[in-house]
């Protein structure tokens, strides 16, 4: 075949497979596509700037950790909002079916966050209760997952966050199989690590009916007990939904300036800091 044929038929072959990663939901939409082709190459070839904003770890000291659910919008324009005014990363799980949909953050904010250090973790593919699935069912939420963030240069596929805490037996198979190195639910933190501990982590979910006085109290025990503890967040916005997982801006805006204040006692980590300061 002619050569500078050749060539025509890589380039848009190539072409044609970043498309196909990039975005099955958004083909419609040029604008939105070309930002996510960009996210995804300014991912992989920007990955060294996280470098930037690694802990200084510190084993002979506590640690909090932020894990925001789902990938809601007002983690970003809320959340990330507040922390960055004082350097503090996040975590987002992650659903990736529900990337760049009405209220829930574009893959283009989803690599701002991960470009300023946070992790973005896998949250599977579309939220379904792990406990009643069979192993290839499971299978196909964790691993497509992890394979979804994988190719758009997200780093942390390894982590996983159980959809509504809930897992079995299977999932921990599948865990295990596939070298997943952390997982967490509602109550329990699981790690490879052989220096972490059962219960060596607390974890907190900040729904509505937590007052931002509790997370600074848990902060305090966190500093004097030299513990870790993870908070859990699902939306930052003012107003009540039935599942209580609305946490009002001005009460995160509590918590978010005590860790500030508290910075030379406590260290903020993001999840693969945390196993980074375990191992
Ligand atoms: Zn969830």
């Amino acid at each position: 075949m002619d050569k500078s044929l050749l060539r025509t038929y890589s380039f848009i072959l190539i072409n044609l497979i970043i498309v196909m990663l990039v975005s099955p939901l958004v083909l419609p939409n040029t604008s939105i596509h070309s930002n996510n082709i960009t996210a995804v190459c300014k991912n992989f070839i920007c990955d060294f700037e996280r470098e930037k904003y690694r802990a200084a770890l510190n084993s002979d000291m506590g640690s909090i950790t932020i894990i925001f659910d789902d990938g809601f919008e007002s983690q970003y324009s809320e959340g990330y909002n507040l922390m960055k005014e004082y350097n503090i990363v996040g975590n987002i799980a992650v659903i990736p079916t529900r990337v760049g949909k009405e209220n829930y953050m574009t893959l283009k904010q989803l690599s701002d966050l991960y470009l300023n250090g946070w992790d973005i973790v896998n949250h599977t593919y579309n939220h379904e209760s792990l406990n009643s699935l069979s192993y290839k069912q499971q299978f196909i939420q964790i691993i497509g997952a992890k394979i979804w963030l994988k190719i758009r240069g997200f780093n942390n596929d390894d982590v996983l966050v159980f959809p509504s805490g809930m897992n079995s037996e299977i999932t921990f198979d599948v865990l295990k199989k596939y070298k997943f190195k952390a997982a967490r639910g509602l109550y329990g933190f699981w790690t490879i690590s052989p220096n972490a501990r059962q219960g060596d982590v607390v974890i907190c979910n900040l729904t509505d009916e937590v007052p931002p006085q509790k997370a600074t109290n848990l902060i305090n025990e966190a500093i004097f007990n030299k513990e870790h503890y993870i908070f859990i967040i699902h939306k930052v916005e003012d107003g009540y939904d039935a599942e209580h997982m609305k946490y009002s801006i001005d009460d995160f805006k509590v918590i978010v300036n005590y860790i500030n204040s508290k910075k030379d006692y406590i260290q903020v980590l993001s999840i693969s800091e945390l196993l980074a300061l375990f191992n």
